[in-house]
């Protein structure tokens, strides 16, 4: 029997967490601090769910979601993005009615069938935070604020660019769309055969196809900045207004376009050149109809989602600091044993790591794993340490040795371990 895992699926190894921490740290930390509190989300929903909110004509509705009958007859789907979800459980547990002003934070697995590339696993991880209630342009703002401050706090801001748009409501685009598409059927020729059929269902997505020949064809495409009516645009101006004197750097960029139907107004995405094509590591804007179309009142909302997957890459797999533990005790004998996994476990009520094998291998071969461990540390009840009732501890830096008893060994113990997390502070 040789079970290997599923295609497109991968394993964090412990080698890799620590950066994959690093990452939700960052996160938990900058978004708390903005008021987010944290919302922990079931990972399979029923499938009418996603297909209302992300659109029956889109890429993740049609080919990409996990989609079973369970043996209940029901159909339900594994998450494929965490926006629609977040607002379900808004809805169905009253807040929409009852507290409108929530202001949410998720992470955890997604999971789309997409085809297997370098770089993309059909179990992802996402990071999102959605804010209900407002429908001020303060609100656009302070979200995109808080998204930059995750950079700058997770170390990088340098090497990442904010993008904004406005897609303007309901009917600015649906006045812009019928003359996008005008343009699109005039150029039909030049395009490839993914915006042809994009033309008809979906033109907006036309505007970021990365082909060449696609971007050359739309070069002068109508712009959808000239069709925002006059509150839109106004809504915009001050969203980048505050931006601006507050100094998150951003660019507007107008070609900017949502793949889901439920975005309106402001639009915004983190980008990256370091990862290939592949360069937006967050993105979001605003959706003031999705909570009514989930059954709730009409509330105003805004969220984004970063790809978790994309973030540790930019931080490094390696980064993150994996802790070696503070000492690690050498034994001989039973009696030894004992002393030593007495006096590592107080170590560990006090805060400290300590470690030890449980087997009583040779003297050397202990004393090598507590080298190669790491630890500050070895603490030693050797035979003639037993025999008198001490116990050593040996610097493993300096080398030097001190045979105390177990008392004054832990109490010493305590005393150098705290000096040296201190100094690794
Ligand atoms: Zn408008
Ligand atoms: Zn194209």
């Amino acid at each position: 029997m040789n079970i290997k895992r599923l295609k497109g699926f991968r394993d964090i190894l412990p080698s890799e967490t620590p950066a994959w921490r690093l990452v939700e740290e960052s996160a938990s930390r900058v978004f708390g601090k903005y008021g987010y509190e944290e919302l922990r989300l079931p990972l399979l929903e029923e499938t009418p769910l996603f297909k209302r909110t992300i659109g029956e004509a889109t890429d993740i509705v049609e080919k990409e979601m996990y989609t079973f009958t369970d043996a209940g007859d029901n159909m339900v789907t594994l998450r494929p993005e965490g926006t629609a979800s977040t607002v379900r459980a808004y809805v169905e547990n009253g807040f929409a009615r009852s507290h409108p002003k929530e202001r949410w934070f998720y992470m955890g697995p997604m999971f789309r069938r997409e085809r297997p590339q370098k770089g993309r696993f059909r179990q992802f991880h996402q990071i999102g935070a959605e804010c209900f209630g407002w429908a001020e342009p303060a609100a656009d703002a302070d979200v995109i604020s808080m998204l930059w401050d995750f950079a700058v706090d997770l170390g990088i801001s340098s090497r990442v660019s904010m993008e904004v748009n406005s897609l303007g409501c309901a009917s600015d685009r649906s006045a812009y769309i019928e003359e996008l598409r005008k343009y699109l059927e005039s150029r039909s020729d030049s395009l490839c055969s993914n915006c042809k059929e994009r033309t008809t269902r979906n033109p907006l997505r036309v505007l970021d196809c990365k082909s060449p020949h696609c971007q050359e064809a739309t070069k002068d495409a109508p712009s959808l900045e000239n069709y925002l009516c006059e509150d839109c645009a106004e809504h915009f101006t001050v969203v980048c207004g505050i931006l601006s004197s507050e100094k998150v750097p951003f660019k507007v960029n107008n070609r900017m376009v949502r793949g889901l139907d439920y975005y309106n107004r402001t639009t915004f995405e983190l980008l990256t050149n370091e990862l290939g094509s592949q360069n937006a590591v967050a993105a979001g804007g605003r959706y003031d109809g999705l909570v009514e179309l989930l059954g709730g009142p009409a509330v105003p909302a805004l969220g984004f989602a970063m790809g978790v997957e994309r973030l540790v890459l930019m931080v490094g797999e390696g980064a993150g600091i994996r802790s070696a533990p503070g000492a690690y005790f050498v034994y001989r004998t039973e009696e030894g044993q004992r002393r030593a996994f007495s006096l590592k476990r107080q170590l560990i009520g006090e805060g400290f790591k300590a470690d030890m094998d449980y087997e009583e291998r040779s003297f050397k071969a202990q004393m090598r794993a507590a080298g190669s461990s790491g630890a500050a540390f070895a603490v030693i009840f050797g035979e003639s340490e037993i025999a008198e009732g001490k116990v050593t501890i040996k610097d493993m830096q300096k080398g030097e040795q001190v045979t105390l008893d177990d008392k004054e060994a832990k109490d010493v113990l305590i005393q150098r371990l705290r000096m040296e997390s201190e100094l690794g502070d």
